[in-house]
């Protein structure tokens, strides 16, 4: 039972302060300051434990959110912790980086800020992981039945979990030579170190779940094969084809695609050495796309010490309020102010990039863009408004076009569908019989939040595939998306 008055005597939204931007720039830690736990409670303690909890609808995995707002409350923090793993296998991950549906769709949110949901939720797998009452959960009989998972990120590692404490016997394939996925090369560690990943996987291992990292299916070991070694392969792979900008001076030196910046650092993060590592030390850097991706481009070349980063959007700004035409309990699509934003930079939106010059060496110098006009529906560079901006190193980041084609189709004729996604149906299983799909590589780009989801549900179609029946829960099918009325 929530504090009946719990909203009326807290009613301002507080959270943990970031650290100051001239501090912050200086190192990779993350950007909040540790939370205090009275404050976390009482944020808690403003949920109204609603008759019907839109958060649970928009929260993709169907949180348990104010029966752990409650268990927060009362400082009974083991409580609340099992509430929360109840739905989801990585709050440390979601606390840290999802963009909150839930609390867009926080009642409160009607008339007053919403509850700090996701605060909450990281602050109660921080004190769980501190107090040592995150243990493994090793299943108590094995089935006999083998599960190669492909890829691990978000999904792979949610449905390994998941089909491990299940009693199956499960391996986690990865091409990378280290596990995590996005979450190990994609994000920075400004915004997840890398320790609550170790965290993580320290569990899993206990658990029983197998890591072969270094192993590309398709390549080192063909799809058809590992087909045949398994009883089940699930295909957590991604959507990892980058979406290109094909005009004049492409190829020139210095431009590249974000995500072969951000592997570069985050492997340097780890200790690596990179040969020739792309960075932005010393340099004009712009960054084409306006989403996380770019952002976490803009973090990054502040921290390697660029001269100036510019942030170029083909769109309009979105608004800074709720629009009318996306009401609660919607999630908007606002103009967001990142941390990475916070530290420094330009953003230009209304921006289309036509050219990229070159000097006498063949690298970039400049970019050539103009404003945006809308005609019949297409955003195409308004004639007259050309100017140059100065760039020597430029960092594509324009979104995802969806999964990698060619070994899986050719090997077991899985289809793609128009979106470039793997197709899948309405339990996770592609057209190959025994092979199922979870994820980005089914569901294109998406968010962590909806990659666990997909992760714990595949897992739950495989299981009731093996076995005939299961209990693992569902929590998403694949055709679901946010919230909608
Ligand atoms: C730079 C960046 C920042 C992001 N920031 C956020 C954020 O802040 N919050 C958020 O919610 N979402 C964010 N996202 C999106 C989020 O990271 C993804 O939606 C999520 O990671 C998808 O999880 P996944 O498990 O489906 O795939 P991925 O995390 O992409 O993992 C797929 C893995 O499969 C491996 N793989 C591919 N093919 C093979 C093969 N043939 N054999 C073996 N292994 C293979 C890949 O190497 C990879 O490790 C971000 C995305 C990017 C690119
Ligand atoms: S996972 Fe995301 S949507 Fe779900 S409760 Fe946490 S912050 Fe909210």
């Amino acid at each position: 039972m929530a504090d009946p008055k719990g909203f009326l005597k807290t009613q301002e939204r507080e959270l943990p302060a970031r650290r100051p931007v001239s501090v912050r720039l200086m190192d990779w830690k993350e950007v909040y300051e540790q939370g205090d736990m009275a404050t976390v409670r009482r944020q808690a303690g403003r949920c109204m434990d609603c008759g019907i909890p839109f958060c649970h609808h928009g929260c993709p995995l169907g949180n348990l959110i104010p029966e752990w707002n409650d268990f927060t409350r009362r400082d009974e923090g083991r409580q609340a912790i099992e509430r929360l793993h109840a739905t989801n296998n990585f709050p440390e991950f979601t606390g840290r980086l999802c963009p909150a549906p839930c609390e867009a769709s926080c009642v409160l949110g009607i008339n007053q800020p919403p509850v700090t949901i996701k605060q909450v939720e990281v602050s109660i797998i921080d004190q769980a992981f501190a107090n040592g009452w995150v243990t493994p959960h090793p299943p108590e009989r094995l089935t006999g039945k083998t599960v190669a998972v492909v890829g691990s990120g978000p999904a792979g590692l949610a449905a390994a979990q998941q089909l491990t404490r299940a009693g199956h016997t499960v391996a986690v394939y990865e091409r990378d030579d280290r596990i995590g996925g996005l979450l190990r090369y994609g994000i920075p560690d400004f915004k997840m170190e890398k320790r609550h990943l170790e965290g993580r996987l320290t569990q899993m291992m206990a658990e029983g779940t197998r890591f072969r990292a270094g192993i590309e299916i398709g390549v080192d070991i063909s799809w058809d094969d590992l087909r045949a070694r398994y009883d089940a392969v699930i295909v957590c792979t991604g959507a990892t084809v980058p979406r290109d900008l094909p005009i004049p001076g492409r190829d020139l030196d210095g431009v590249h695609f974000a995500m072969e910046y951000l592997v570069q650092q985050n492997k340097v993060g780890a200790g690596d050495d990179i040969l020739g590592q792309i960075t932005a030390e010393g340099k004009h850097v712009v960054v084409l796309g306006g989403g996380d991706t770019g952002a976490d481009c803009i973090g990054t070349a502040h921290r390697q010490g660029a001269l100036s980063v510019t942030n170029l959007a083909i769109g309009k700004q979105p608004p800074v309020e709720r629009p009318e035409n996306q009401p609660w309990p919607m999630f908007p699509t606002l103009f967001e102010v990142s941390s990475a934003h916070e530290e420094g930079g330009e953003r230009t939106f209304l921006a289309s990039t036509v050219e990229f010059l070159s000097n006498e060496s063949g690298e970039v110098r400049a970019i050539r863009v103009a404003e945006t006009e809308f005609l019949d529906g297409r955003r195409v560079p308004k004639a007259g408004t050309e100017r140059e901006i100065p760039a020597d190193l430029v960092l594509l980041a324009l979104g995802f076009t969806g999964a990698e084609a060619d070994d899986i189709t050719g090997q077991l004729g899985t289809r793609f569908d128009q979106r470039g996604n793997i197709e899948r149906d309405s339990d996770y299983q592609s057209t190959a019989p025994g092979v199922f799909v979870a994820g980005d590589a089914g569901r294109g780009q998406s968010l962590i939040v909806w990659a666990i989801a997909e992760g714990r549900a595949a897992a739950s179609a495989v299981d009731r595939y093996l076995e005939g029946e299961t209990e693992l829960p569902f929590p998403v099918k694949p055709t679901d998306r946010a919230i909608s009325i």
